[in-house]
This record gives C-alpha cells, structure tokens and sequence, in this order.
C-alpha cells in the first residue's frame, strides 16, 4: 500500500490487499488478507465487519506491510501468524512443523471413533510434528496413553509446546526413527498406530505451490522417494506391537490407497478400510491386525 497521506480503513486496506495477493497468484486473497490483518489487530476477523470503514493508524500500516511482505513471498499465513486451527484447537506452529491440514481431521475421527471405549487405550503417533493428531486424540479419548514419536527434536520442541498449552498430559514424546523409540515396549500392547507420514513423491515436489515446497519442512513432505517408503516400514514393522484387536491407521495421498492395500497383503494385515475425504479423495487407510 502506498505511503501517502491517504487514509487507509480497514475496508480499503482489505481490498487493497486482496488485490495485491491475487497479482501474486495467491488463491486464497481475501481470506489472507483477512487473518493477517485480524491477527495484528488481534481480533476476529468479524470485528473487521463490523468496523469496516474505520481508520488504521499509522503503526498498524506499517506493521500490516511487513505481514504483506512475507505472504507476497508466499510464505503460509499459519507461519506469519504463529498458529493453525485444528480440531477446533489453536496449535502453535513454526517452520520446523507441518501446518496441520484440515483432511487429517478425518484420520483423528476415525482414530477415535475405533477406539474402545471400556479400555485404557495406548496409541502411538509417528511422525507426530506439531502434535496436532496425538494431541487431538489425548484430549477426545478419556484414560489414553499416546506415544508421539518424530525424528525431528525441532518439531518436537513445538509439540511439547502444544501439548503444554492444551493441557494434554498424557502423552510422551519420543525423539526417534519411526518405531524405533518404541523397542522397549512389549509386543501385542498398543491398540492403534497412528502417522500422517512424508508421502510425496520426489517426482511430485517439482509440481507443490511455493508455499508448501520453499516453507514447510522437506523432511515432513516427502521421503525423497516414490512416496510409499514409510508405509513400507509402518506396515512392515508395526503389526507386533499392535494387540489383537488393534490397527493401524495412515494418512493417505492421492492414488496411493492401491499400491499401499498391495503392501498391506504382503505383510499379512486382516481387514482394510478406506476413508475418502470432502474432497472424495482416499484420505486414509485403516489396517486390521490378522487375526
Ligand atoms: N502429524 C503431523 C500432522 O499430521 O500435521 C505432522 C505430519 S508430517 C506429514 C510428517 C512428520 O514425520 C514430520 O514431523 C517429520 O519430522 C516426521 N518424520 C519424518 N521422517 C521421520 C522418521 N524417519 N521417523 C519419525 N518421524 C519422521
Ligand atoms: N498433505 C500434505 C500436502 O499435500 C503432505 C503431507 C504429507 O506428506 N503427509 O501438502
């Protein structure tokens, strides 16, 4: 926005914003230039409704530009801001964690729907990054133990830090390769494993929106591979420690849910289910110990 005497409201600012966002390909403008502008004057965004044809001092425009500055470079807004809503929950995020996507909602319901409810259930989450699934999953399920595992101490730093907010308590968060920090608990003791794992393809990085590939972590995005290579360890190594009633559960990426049922009957699993997203993609895959 320029730097002239004109008066600025929140109305004009807005649409001026938007405007600059859509010139920078941003297909999210209005709703951006929205949060960015509630979140500095720390209000809801109906509040800018309501006062839409007041002024903006001087310092608020002044700190609005930095904010215009970083998402016209495409960085996520969840970054700018510090926060995503999950769950219908504030998570604290920074670049060294996945901004929590809304799809992963549906693996954290169908977790929780499949739970037991007379038992004290143990889980753990692998690939935990900003603890958006084992947070949301500590806080639904009453007398829950979860294990949150990630291979970045980072990430973790971020997760503990959620939990800490959230007054989560019951989870222990684990620096570790994949199951790995899991090799002290006994075999047949926990009722579900849950991971949102990198599962981009390599091939595929090329083609994501700058904000995703030049911002989020490449280690959350991707195993450098052809996308299936931690669904090969998970469904390779996670049946033992599963009771006998319990199951795996993964996010999903588009048109992996075939290979990934081929990897499943190669290593022996029982029954499978797929969940399709609002987005009618197959978004998850529950996987049934044998029994
Ligand atoms: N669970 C979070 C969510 O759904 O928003 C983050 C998922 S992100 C797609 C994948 C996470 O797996 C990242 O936090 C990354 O650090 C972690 N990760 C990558 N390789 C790993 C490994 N070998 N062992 C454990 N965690 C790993
Ligand atoms: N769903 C994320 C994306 O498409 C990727 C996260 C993942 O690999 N699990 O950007």
């Amino acid at each position: 926005m320029q730097k002239t005497t004109k008066i600025w409201t929140i109305g004009t600012l807005l649409k001026w914003t938007q405007d600059y966002f859509a010139s920078k390909n941003i297909e999210s403008a209005r709703i951006d230039a929205e949060v960015l502008l509630a979140h500095l004057l720390q209000k809801e965004r109906i509040y800018l409704y309501v006062h839409f044809d007041e002024p903006l001092q001087e310092e608020e425009l002044t700190a609005f530009r930095e904010l215009v500055k970083k998402r016209a470079m495409r960085e996520p807004v969840a970054y700018i801001i510090g926060k995503k809503e999950f769950m219908g929950m504030t998570f604290i995020v920074n670049k060294n964690v996945l901004v929590p996507r809304p799809e992963t909602e549906h693996l954290v319901e169908a977790v929780s729907e499949r739970l037991p409810t007379n038992k004290n259930n143990v889980i753990a989450d692998i690939g935990t990054g900003s603890g958006a699934i084992a947070i949301s999953l500590a806080k639904i399920c009453k007398s829950i133990k979860v294990y949150a595992v990630d291979i970045s101490e980072q990430a973790l730093i971020v997760a503990r830090e959620n939990a800490s907010v959230l007054q989560a308590d019951n989870i222990e968060f684990c620096q570790g390769d994949l199951l790995t920090p899991l090799s002290g608990l006994e075999k047949n003791s926990l009722q579900a494993i849950v991971s949102n794992p990198p599962y981009i393809p390599q091939s595929d990085m090329a083609d994501l929106e700058p904000d995703v590939r030049e911002y989020e972590p490449h280690n959350a995005l991707t195993d450098d591979n052809d996308g299936f290579d931690f669904y090969r360890r998970l469904l390779g190594e996670s049946q033992a420690l599963l009771r006998e009633d319990g199951f795996l559960a993964c996010e999903i990426g588009i048109g992996q849910a075939e290979e990934i049922k081929k990897i499943a009957q190669q290593n022996n699993w029982g029954r499978c289910e797929i969940i399709k997203d609002l987005a009618n993609i197959e978004r998850v895959i529950i996987l049934w110990k044998q029994k």
